[in-house]
């Protein structure tokens, strides 16, 4: 009975990654700016780039990143 339990649980696990990864290619990702002094960061909206900034509020160099580290 409880592998039975466990094999339903796996396989809700894997439909809501499946969901995720859905939810998150549907998400049109601009990139990131990443602040080399205070680790901040910027998601960049449409039509924005990295030449758009100058720099961090800190004063710090920005930047461009693909995807944030986790
Ligand atoms: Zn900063």
């Amino acid at each position: 009975m409880n592998k039975l339990k466990n094999e339903a649980n796996e396989f809700v696990d894997e439909i809501h990654s499946k969901f995720l990864d859905f939810k998150l290619s549907r998400t049109k990702d601009y990139g990131y700016l990443i602040c080399e002094k205070c680790s901040g960061y910027y998601k960049l909206q449409k039509g924005e780039s990295l030449e758009d900034f100058e720099a961090c509020e800190c004063g710090g160099k920005l930047k461009f990143k693909k995807k944030l580290d986790k």
